[in-house]
């Protein structure tokens, strides 16, 4: 079988002119991501780090990552909705020979010489082709929330990267030439769902930014004037899209295949998308960053829906081994392992066990089998999904007890037909003040806390509590603080 290097090469020679990526007014030809992939590779061989990819939607990121893969040396796509301190610090960690600058913004860093767009349109064009990375070899990092503060870059290599990609395109019940949307920002592994699926059976890749999140007209714009056939996208998204006038099979003709991973799909949703696209295939998957994007995944039927509720995840793929342990924890082993988080053995090792002999991954996740299919039931820790973005509630929790005023801190998800609706931080101060300085104090934490987080990680309201509740072992209860704020 020809792995992705390989297929998208013979793409560029077979189809030239066939458009590879399309975002807004901005696209790049099979010939092109082919062409600018090889220059910048030849630039960076001699790179020992990882490529960084700063940037949001351009198509020039997806450059960036055949080029690093080409090199050899992998790639760390960084969002620009990530806050300059959290960008550093990962710089700091990783110490990358290249930064790939896709903004027109300019980036400070201490590390790294930076390569911008221009730069690498005026790279010598060579008629080389590198295909230097092995099986082994990490294809890339994606950096996730982390309980301490600190992300955790999950490093995954070529060889998983090439399985995985090769299981989503059985699952493609539309086949070659299609038109993808891929909603997910590059620095999450569900954009991995789309695009190298896409670009290795010669379609078209269609770049959801985040502007059409809030305006879902502008989505109704790209569904229409580009036929989309293959959607990608977390469940939140999905339920934006219901939000448009009119969201049905008559309107969208082209749209054949949904395909969910990275949240619970709720049964009430999948019900719905199937009602109004009675003709489209739904499918599930479920998986964490650290196993690959996804490891089991089944086709939603009107079946399984009358059958079912909460919906099944479905089976694990080839190579997948799933379990559980006597806490009910579901266990992932096989080939779509990840090797462990960058340069940090300690919380590499938490989580990445044997079991039974296996080298397995804990998931977090509680499961259960039930006729031949999985379920997953929830979290057994304090990492929740919140409009599709993993976040550990302790990453929030550490970086608003660094704000001077603040004494601890206790994130509160709100959950409205199990869904997280609003994130509600429970504080204490470090001393007492009055109501108007609290006022104020109030007013401040949110700038504060957005020097060092995202702003899907921001609560958006906070309670002062004179002490945070205690339980029998003499920590925090969580469980009484959920009910003195939900009350
Ligand atoms: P991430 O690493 O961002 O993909 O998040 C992985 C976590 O998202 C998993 O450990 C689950 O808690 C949750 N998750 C992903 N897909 C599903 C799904 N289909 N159903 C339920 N939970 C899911």
């Amino acid at each position: 079988m020809k792995d992705i290097l390989q297929t998208i090469n013979r793409y560029s020679v077979i189809y030239p002119n066939k458009i590879a990526i399309r975002y807004n007014d901005h696209s790049l030809t099979y010939k092109q991501l082919d062409t600018y992939a090889n220059a910048l590779a030849c630039y960076i061989m001699s790179s020992r780090t990882p490529l960084i990819l700063y940037g949001h939607m351009s198509p020039y990121m997806i450059v960036g990552m055949l080029a690093s893969l080409k090199a050899g040396c992998g790639y760390i796509p960084l969002d620009i909705s990530m806050p300059t301190a959290r960008l550093q610090h990962i710089i700091n960690k990783v110490e990358p020979n290249f930064v790939l600058n896709t903004t027109s913004d300019e980036i400070e860093l201490t590390n790294g010489e930076i390569i911008t767009i221009d730069d690498l349109q005026q790279m010598s064009v060579t008629t080389r082709e590198f295909n230097n990375i092995q099986e082994v070899d990490i294809a890339y990092t994606i950096f996730t929330s982390g309980t301490t503060g600190e992300p955790k870059g999950v490093q995954i290599s070529y060889g998983s990267l090439n399985e995985f990609v090769k299981w989503i395109s059985d699952i493609n019940q539309l086949g070659l030439y299609q038109h993808w949307l891929n909603q997910a920002p590059f620095s999450f592994d569900l954009s991995v769902m789309a695009i190298y699926p896409c670009l290795t059976t010669a379609g078209t890749l269609h770049l959801v930014d985040k502007h059409m999140v809030a305006k879902p007209q502008l989505l109704d714009d790209l569904l229409r004037s580009n036929n989309i056939n293959i959607w990608v996208s977390t469940p939140s998204f999905m339920e934006l899209a219901l939000l448009l006038p009119v969201f049905t099979q008559e309107k969208y003709e082209s749209l054949g295949q949904f395909i969910f991973c990275g949240e619970v799909l709720s049964h009430k949703l999948a019900e719905k998308l199937l009602h109004h696209f009675n003709k489209a295939v739904v499918y599930n998957t479920y998986g964490p960053t650290e196993a690959t994007v996804a490891v089991t995944g089944i086709q939603i039927t009107q079946s399984i829906i009358q059958h079912y509720n909460p919906l099944p995840v479905g089976k694990p793929r080839a190579g997948v081994t799933l379990a559980v342990n006597d806490h009910a924890e579901l266990i992932i082993m096989g080939r779509c392992l990840s090797q462990g988080y960058l340069n940090d053995a300690i919380k590499t090792a938490q989580v990445f066990k044997e079991y039974q002999g296996k080298q397995a991954y804990y998931t977090g996740d509680s499961a259960y089998y039930l006729d031949d299919m999985w379920f997953i039931k929830g979290r057994m820790d304090n990492q929740i999904k919140y409009n599709g973005y993993r976040i550990e509630l302790e990453d929030i929790e550490f970086r608003l007890r660094q704000i001077h005023f603040i004494q601890e801190a206790i994130v509160v998800p709100k959950v409205k037909q199990g869904k997280v609706v609003q994130l509600i931080a429970a504080i204490t101060l470090t001393k007492a003040v009055s109501p108007e300085e609290v006022k104020v104090l109030k007013s401040e934490i949110t700038p504060l806390l957005a020097e060092n987080l995202p702003t899907y990680m921001l609560p958006t309201k906070y309670e002062i509590l004179e002490k945070l509740p205690i339980n029998g072992n003499g920590k925090v209860d969580r469980k009484a603080i959920n009910e003195v704020i939900l009350r």
